[in-house]
């Protein structure tokens, strides 16, 4: 009843507060080329502000390989699997172009729109004939079957038209969810090209079909969203056109209306909506919904700087960090309902991770940075995008991880396939990889940002119009120093904010040779000066090896040890380790002054090239699984071993050989 009366007084907090100051009633940048990944340049409550894609380069190195891989494989072999599982044909019946029966779940049309977002992402680096010709065919057929009155589906048709809209079928049957994707690659593929086709048909869906029916209104239908997703859309397609409704829709449906639609407080917690965002105490239910939930909040903030919103969003981020997320960044520990567990029920090996949970926690943290210019939001960005998400697609970038556990044996069967009848991950992976030059930089009214390490060139401006270009180098994440070359078009005072890892423990940042003082691990160091051309920045971070330990309350990481260089966690994979038959019996012993003793070792013809780990290991005699369920104690340090030389991989890179078992917490001795 109090979340009820909640809503109604913020709804009147809405209606009043608008009159009183601006909202961003202009949209946007002016052109669809200035567009970041979401374009804030008007969102009142942003403190930093996107760069467009096309602005930044990313000419070789590490990610740069792994974004051929998405654009050169990934990408077109996902496009002719969409094909071959029939998510086109589905398009393709209603336009009278094929005679194949609906196939799949209710959020297959979210399969080709994510794709679609994808190559949008990447045709925003440059043109792709292939590609582009590729992307127009599919958003022929996707247009081709919208309906006169704006309604956009290939489930709900035919038989079930009937069911539209249906309070339940709201719920489940993602008629919101697909339709926010298909916004969010019209959005992607108009900054790609300037071309609206996608972008104007899924605005009309919302004009045409939900907003003139559906609202808080009483004389409207009520909404739920069901699946989250289609609130951050939403909140885009309002910074792009100035139309207010869209915000308004969003934040109704952030506050859902649960007397109209009442619905078990079971299904509240899972689909995290429906009742009041602001009501939430704590990240529970279905991983993905939050994690778009909170995104779609977070943008909700930044446009309207609600203070109830802030202070909800820092409740959930607490909860994920202090209990709730995985050392990769993964999020999401419950296969039931691919679900938050409670605090510290992260398993390892049970782990679920979802790839598109963890995508969802970069994408929330990545609107947290810029609301505030705080480094621990982009601390969680890397952490993520390096392993939890990264491991998601195989070297090949072909195969998929759906869960992203920490541990594995090859019994429990393949972990990387190449299609998924709920293929919400891969072309989720894909659309990261292609947007990711629009993550390494940002700007503020007093300067420019660097938030991440890639070798990269920036050619853009700052806010007062001055152009800037930065050119950065890097053997990043292998090496810890970077060198960028600052150079604005003018020589001008401004600040270069430096970000500094909350991992990086001894950090040196020096101009033009000359050290700078005042380095904190985890913010950003601001260098305020009089920047002229070819000014140079070397920042050298550190990548000596560390062992991490987690909070002793997280009982499946007990007696264990977590291994991270730079911002890449570490893990055993079995066919590694010589004369080792199972990773149970495996310990790493650690010395006086844990992680100084690993021997890191550049292998350029292995997984891709990676640096490894060497480190001093044993392994016991007896196996344990031949030792009772219980027995008197006995310090672990006295079971019979014998020396073992571990070698230790990038997270990110295991699954990539022949099936072989695996473990990220490996059990520790101390010598
Ligand atoms: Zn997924």
């Amino acid at each position: 009843m109090f979340q009820v009366r909640q809503t109604w007084i913020s709804v009147a907090f809405f209606l009043i507060v608008p009159a009183l100051r601006p909202l961003a009633a202009q949209p946007g940048s002016e052109s669809w080329k200035d567009q970041g990944i979401v374009d804030v340049t008007r969102s009142p409550h942003a403190k930093l502000h996107t760069i467009p894609i096309r602005a930044i380069t990313i000419d070789q190195g590490f990610w740069a390989e792994r974004r051929k891989t998405n654009l050169e494989k990934s990408i077109p072999t996902m496009r002719e699997v969409l094909i071959a599982n029939g998510r086109m044909e589905n398009f393709r019946r209603l336009s009278g172009k094929s005679k194949a029966a609906q196939n799949g779940p209710v959020y297959g049309d979210a399969h080709v729109y994510k794709w679609l977002e994808a190559a949008s992402f990447a045709l925003q680096s440059g043109d792709v004939p292939e590609l582009h010709k590729a992307t127009e065919e599919i958003i022929s057929d996707v247009v081709a079957v919208q309906e006169p009155g704006g309604y956009l589906n290939t489930y709900y048709v035919e038989d079930r038209a009937s069911q539209r809209m249906l309070p339940a079928v709201q719920s489940t049957g993602h008629e919101l969810y697909n339709i926010g994707h298909l916004l969010q690659a019209g959005i992607a593929y108009y900054r790609a090209t300037g071309d609206r086709k996608m972008l104007d048909a899924a605005t009309r869906f919302f004009d045409d079909f939900i907003i003139k029916s559906y609202g808080p209104e009483p004389d409207k239908k009520p909404l739920v969203s069901g699946h989250p997703g289609t609130e951050l859309a939403l909140i885009e397609l309002y910074r792009m056109t100035g139309r207010k409704q869209y915000l308004d829709l969003a934040g109704y449906l952030l506050r859902g209306d649960s007397e109209r639609m009442p619905f078990p407080q079971s299904r509240y917690v899972y689909m995290f909506c429906g009742i009041p965002f602001t009501s939430r105490t704590q990240l529970e239910g279905h991983a993905v919904r939050a994690m778009y939930a909170a995104s779609g909040a977070t943008d909700y903030y930044l446009e309207t700087g609600d203070p109830a919103y802030w202070k909800t969003l820092e409740t959930l981020w607490n909860d994920l960090t202090k209990s709730k997320m995985y050392v990769t960044g993964g999020v999401g520990s419950r296969g039931s309902g691919e679900a938050f567990g409670d605090p510290y029920e992260l398993p390892n090996s049970r782990a679920y991770g979802e790839s598109c949970a963890a995508i969802g926690n970069m994408m929330w943290n990545w609107r947290l940075l810029l609301s505030t210019g705080d480094a621990r939001f982009t601390d969680i960005v890397e952490r993520v995008l390096y392993n939890g998400l990264n491991s998601g697609m195989s070297l090949s970038g072909t195969t998929y991880c759906y869960r992203n556990p920490l541990e594995y044996a090859p019994e429990s069967g393949p972990i990387r396939n190449s299609w998924y009848t709920t293929n919400c991950c891969p072309s989720n992976i894909q659309r990261i990889f292609s947007a990711l030059p629009g993550y390494i930089y940002g700007t503020s009214g007093d300067g420019v940002y660097v938030h991440l390490y890639q070798n990269s060139q920036l050619d853009w401006r700052l806010e007062n119009g001055v152009g800037l270009k930065l050119s950065q180098h890097t053997n990043y994440p292998w090496d810890g120093t970077v060198d960028i070359t600052v150079t604005p078009a003018l020589a001008s005072e401004f600040t270069v904010y430096v970000r500094i890892p909350a991992w990086s423990t001894t950090t040196k940042v020096a101009v033009n040779g000359q050290a700078m003082s005042g380095v904190k691990s985890g913010t950003y160091l601001p260098i305020r000066r009089r920047w002229a051309a070819g000014d140079k920045l070397r920042i050298q971070l550190d990548m000596a090896p560390k062992v991490l330990t987690a909070n002793p309350q997280l009982a499946d990481d007990s007696g264990r040890v977590a291994i991270q260089r730079g911002p890449l966690v570490y893990c055993l994979e079995q066919l590694d380790q010589n004369g080792v038959t199972s990773l149970s019996d495996v310990a790493v012993v650690l010395g006086r002054n844990p992680g100084s003793e690993f021997r890191p070792e550049l292998r350029r013809d292995l997984l891709g090239g990676i640096v490894l780990l060497r480190h001093e290991g044993v392994v016991t005699q007896k196996k344990l699984s031949e030792e009772p369920l219980y027995q008197l104690f006995e310090p672990v340090s006295q079971r019979i071993t014998r020396p073992a030389d571990l070698t230790f991989i990038p997270y990110y890179v295991w699954a990539n050989r022949e099936p072989s078992a695996m473990q990220l917490w490996v059990r520790y001795i101390q010598r």
